[in-house]
């Protein structure tokens, strides 16, 4: 049995082909996270794919976020499946069931952690040396922490005790457990490209977790130095164990996840914060391998596999939560299961009616999501800081998608019209609310507790710390164009005169860093503060760990407008 995690960032990464990816893995369960997609934006290609069943959990609060999905082979077919860790998502009686203790937790806030469409569950049996044998698999996405947002770092945490309280019940009822998906915290510090960086590296809460949930000691880890120091022997230790480093104890470089925004998967400059843990018997006894794929593409994370030498038994029928039952997709359904399988004779008609759900995305988003091309053109900005904190992500993307339809192309006076169009495309974010936390602001600060590779960044000391920049590439053609081509007689009206005195001077020259005697990129400070607006140069180069001399270097000079 082979099974893969991924964080795919947004279900578009398969527009290519559903099929041919999910065959590409040749495993028998494949979760994914952060589809993005909405139960009333869920397309049949996403949904029914030939040889596969699947299952979803949905944001109910905002489109276009987190979400995650597990593909099953038909072959895997789970005998239960269940949205959601609390148990409050059921609309069917055949739930995998142990809810553990969740007196902790209030009933606001218990729905609140399966609100965001964080959690599929999925149940198995294989046969083991001692007989049929349970295999729980619990696909999550956990939250990460915005570090400007207080009240997201509680919830970060709260959902680590809630996945923590399922896992340990499911596992006390007999089940073998897999917990696996994108934890939003890289554990130690060989799983992190800077650690040195990062304040009390030790002391962030998810790590600690980490440490409470995650079994402290093995006959691995006691050989290894990197496991021998004092925190690691006092910890108390859980019931589970990080099968990657179990094969791989002293593997560095081995990360998952890296910031798009600059560059860092070209340096390596990353993470490891996608992983597949399970319950110690089963890896030390049932897994054969696991291993990172970070030489495939297509998201920010890269898929993590494991392999076990058990065969599951697959389920004669799809349990309720499968996308087969949703009415809108049951002609299918139907079609197949009088090939295949006896399926019980009505479909779940109660399940996942569109009225019923909450969370449509607006109308923009529906384009977005439609139209590959503006999303591609979106992507590159949309991704990299702040895939969780997107509150205003609404407003932004409506401005992201008006102000791409409207980028000038062809026609040079559009593209010097003073107010509208900023000088420098393409940062369609520049004139979103400055207070709103758009997604795609680089976190200009030092490497921060939460170990999201988002939140990773320029670490140069002469680099404002509260700085958040977007991209400006092509200055040269941009200062080439307008001295060539400025029709300079559409200025008659005389308004405009200092608009023009500062567009004919042309854009600022970019310098060429000190290390690398190369040109800068231009970048705008985007993030709310006395220096919003203002634009600076930094070395063109991808972010990389200081000591590499192929990285960004930390030059930084700001742009003198009174110049
Ligand atoms: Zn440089």
């Amino acid at each position: 049995m082979k099974i893969v995690t991924w964080n795919i960032n947004g279900i578009r990464t398969f527009k290519t082909g559903i099929k041919k990816i999910l065959d590409s893995f040749d495993a028998d369960i494949i979760c994914v996270q952060e589809t993005k997609v909405t139960r009333d934006l869920l397309d049949e290609n996403t949904a029914i794919v030939d040889g596969y069943n699947s299952y979803f959990s949905f944001s109910r609060g905002r489109g276009g976020y987190s979400g995650v999905a597990t593909y099953c082979k038909d072959s895997a077919t789970p005998f239960l499946a269940e949205e959601g860790l609390t148990g409050l998502l059921i609309t069917h009686e055949e739930a995998v069931g142990c809810y553990g203790d969740q007196l902790e937790f209030s009933s606001e806030e218990l729905l609140a952690l399966d609100n965001e469409g964080r959690a599929v569950i999925t149940q198995h049996h294989f046969t083991g040396a001692d007989g049929p044998q349970k295999l729980t698999v619990i696909n999550v996405y956990c939250p990460r922490a915005d570090p400007d947002k207080p009240e997201r770092k509680q919830y970060k945490l709260q959902f680590y005790k809630l996945l923590q309280s399922r896992a340990e019940a499911i596992l006390r009822s007999g089940s073998h457990l897999i917990v696996l998906g994108d934890v939003n915290t890289s554990h130690r510090p060989i799983d992190h490209c800077d650690p040195d960086d990062v304040d009390n590296f030790e002391d962030n809460p998810g790590r600690k977790w980490l440490d409470h949930f995650l079994s402290a000691t093995s006959e691995n880890c006691d050989t290894e130095d990197e496991f021998g120091d004092i925190s690691q022997k006092s910890a108390p230790g859980g019931k589970f164990v990080d099968s990657f480093r179990h094969f791989h104890p002293k593997r560095s470089d081995a990360f998952t996840c890296w910031s798009t925004m600059t560059g860092a998967r070209q340096t390596n400059y990353g993470t490891r914060i996608d992983y597949i843990f399970s319950n110690r018997f089963l890896v030390e006894n049932v897994f054969s391998g696991v291993d990172i794929m970070p030489e495939v593409e297509g998201s920010d994370h890269c898929p993590v596999w494991a392999q076990l030498s058990c065969t599951l038994l697959p389920s004669t029928k799809f349990p309720p939560l499968c996308t087969r039952h949703m009415p809108e997709f049951t002609g299918r359904q139907q079609k197949l299961s009088r090939f295949f399988i006896k399926v019980s004779e009505k479909p779940n008609l109660s399940k996942g009616s569109k009225q019923s759900l909450p969370g449509s995305q607006e109308p923009g988003e529906i384009i977005e999501n439609l139209n590959p091309l503006v999303q591609a053109n979106n992507m590159i900005k949309k991704r990299p800081a702040d895939k969780e904190a997107e509150t205003n992500a609404h407003k932004a993307k409506k401005s992201k998608l008006t102000k791409t339809e409207s980028k000038p192309k062809g026609n040079i006076l559009a593209f010097f019209k003073p107010k509208q169009t900023p000088l420098y495309p393409p940062s369609p974010e520049l004139n979103t609310d400055p207070g709103s936390e758009t997604s795609g602001c680089l976190t200009n600060a030092k490497l921060t507790d939460d170990t999201d590779c988002n939140s990773t960044q320029t670490k140069s000391s002469d680099v404002p710390t509260d700085t958040c920049v977007s991209m400006v590439t092509k200055t040269k053609n941009l200062d080439k164009k307008d001295k060539e081509t400025a029709p300079v007689e559409i200025c008659s009206k005389g308004s405009c005169s200092s608009f023009w005195k500062e567009v004919l001077h042309g854009p600022p020259q970019p310098p060429l860093c000190k290390s690398h005697n190369e040109p800068c990129v231009l970048r705008t400070v985007k993030k709310a503060g006395p220096n919003l607006g203002r634009q600076f140069f930094v070395c063109a180069r991808p972010q990389g760990h200081a000591s590499n001399p192929q990285a960004r270097c930390n030059f930084f000079a700001w742009v003198d407008k009174g110049k």
